[in-house]
């Protein structure tokens, strides 16, 4: 019986003649149409070898059913595995979620210069080899009052940077309240030593005072360093020496002083409703001689790690032998052009970058789009199973930076009367366009802030093919 079973199995050739399955093969590939073909097969294979008698008695498959499955394996191989996810975290420079969303004119500057030669390092006027700092240089001295300025990978690899030219096998001072970890294992103690540098702590945890700094100072010394605690804040009594007083310490010793600012706000949003934050030329006007932050932190912009200050330093790190593995790649360099040529136009920045904008947005500007997306989602769902509430909530801004600081945001709260929060969470996250939300008092919570254009309605969408 169970032979009789196995002879009704098909042949890969037979399965792969027929129409639906042909189509497949112009449109995917031959090889992952063939594998599938006797994956499919294969199951029922198994099905027939561990089938008692009742089964194999009158043991038939259904082709229409293994075609469809054959289909449907196809389509999941060849889908995309990096893609676009609706990010309703509220996380604003969500690094799990790419951090910044670039303007569209960022992306259309890739598409003109990258899909054809470019002068990428080529100097046009002179006719010979060129660098690829010259096109962003000037626009980052412009921006920030800096003398000099390049971009590599990332702020990661700017830091090891620094370190590696500025203090290799010599000490580079910092206080204990700065000796943080930021995402990723990245640990200021660590990164020095692999970057060849002495650490020198000074102060306490809590207290770091500038005369600290002073007695530190010794014929070793390369580097102050001034990390910024981008992701934790240390509260009650507490002292930490300014940048500027660093900056003077520094001038008066001639000691360089360096400022890992993290995030790097280039102009005060503070006058667009987000919070006052020290801009990079800020640090400048105190003096501080080398300065590196995200080019994907509030930027808003791709991510790289942008160095500028004092041009004797700069041209030293630029020919670091370290510098050619972490170069800037082209791609990253002409969106970093574009966005940066926003900040010309602070009004432009507000606008015209994503994340700046959702940082901006005031509440009851979210409040509008969150009762818009209400509407939207009754007005397609007729399940009276939903309970969606608009609730005022908190937005993060992300990307280990500014932990503390609450966004008020209106989000929409959603319960169902069957599902579980977490089962609502899974289904919106299978849908077409991943929806990724959190989860709150056994409540689903998507934050209007951080959604963009045309997600209320993938959102409203994906709710209503939830029974
Ligand atoms: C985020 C951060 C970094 C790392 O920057 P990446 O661009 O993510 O590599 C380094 N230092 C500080 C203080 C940061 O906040």
């Amino acid at each position: 019986m169970r032979k009789k079973a196995f002879a009704q199995l098909p042949k890969v050739d037979e399965i792969l003649a027929k129409e639906k399955i042909i189509y497949l093969i112009d449109i995917t590939s031959r090889k992952i149409v063939i594998d599938e073909i006797r994956n499919a097969i294969d199951e029922i294979r198994n099905i027939i070898k561990n089938a008692d008698h009742d089964l194999l008695d009158n043991f038939c498959y259904c082709e229409e059913e293994l075609i469809e499955k054959i289909i449907k394996n196809v389509k999941i191989r060849y889908q995309y595995n990096l893609k676009k996810v609706i990010n309703a975290t509220g996380v604003v420079l969500h690094t799990n979620l790419g951090r910044s969303p670039l303007p569209k004119s960022a992306l259309d500057r890739i598409v003109e210069v990258a899909s054809t030669y470019s002068n990428l390092e080529y100097d046009i006027d002179l006719g010979i080899r060129g660098s690829r700092y010259s096109h962003i240089e000037d626009l980052l001295c412009e921006l920030t009052g800096a003398e000099s300025a390049m971009v590599v990978n990332n702020n990661a690899a700017a830091v090891t940077l620094v370190l590696s030219t500025i203090s290799e096998n010599k000490e580079a001072i910092v206080s204990r309240g700065e000796l943080v970890e930021i995402g990723g294992a990245f640990r200021i103690p660590e990164v020095m030593k692999w970057a060849g540098a002495k650490l020198v702590e000074v102060g306490t945890t809590n207290k770091t005072r500038c005369v600290d700094y002073e007695n530190a100072i010794s014929s070793e010394t390369s580097l102050i360093m001034k990390v910024h605690t981008s992701n934790y804040k240390i509260v009650g009594f507490t002292e930490n020496t300014s940048v500027k007083e660093l900056g003077e310490l520094g001038n008066r010793l001639k000691i360089p002083v360096y400022e890992d600012i993290g995030s790097g706000a280039l102009i005060d949003l503070s006058e667009y409703g987000f919070v006052k934050v020290p801009t990079v030329r800020d640090s400048i006007n105190a003096g501080i001689d080398i300065i590196s932050f995200s080019g994907d932190k509030l930027l808003g912009g791709t991510q790289a790690g942008i160095i500028v200050g004092k041009k004797k330093f700069i041209d030293k790190m630029k020919k670091n032998h370290l510098n050619r593995a972490i170069r800037i790649d082209k791609l990253t360099l002409i969106a970093l052009e574009e966005v940066l040529r926003f900040y010309r136009n602070p009004d432009m920045v507000v606008n015209s970058l994503p994340s700046v904008k959702m940082l901006c947005e005031t509440v009851s500007s979210v409040k509008e789009r969150c009762e818009k997306l209400k509407l939207l989602i009754e007005k397609k769902s007729n399940s009276t199973r939903f309970d969606i509430n608009i609730v005022e909530n908190f937005s993060q801004v992300g990307g280990g930076a500014m932990p503390m600081q609450n966004i008020p945001t209106y989000v929409l709260s959603i319960l169902h009367d069957r599902l579980s929060a977490n089962e609502i969470a899974d289904k919106l996250r299978q849908a077409e366009i991943p929806i990724i939300g959190r989860i709150e008092d056994d409540m689903v919570i998507l934050d209007v802030r951080t959604l963009l254009e045309g997600d209320d309605i993938e959102i409203s969408n994906a709710l209503a093919n939830i029974e």
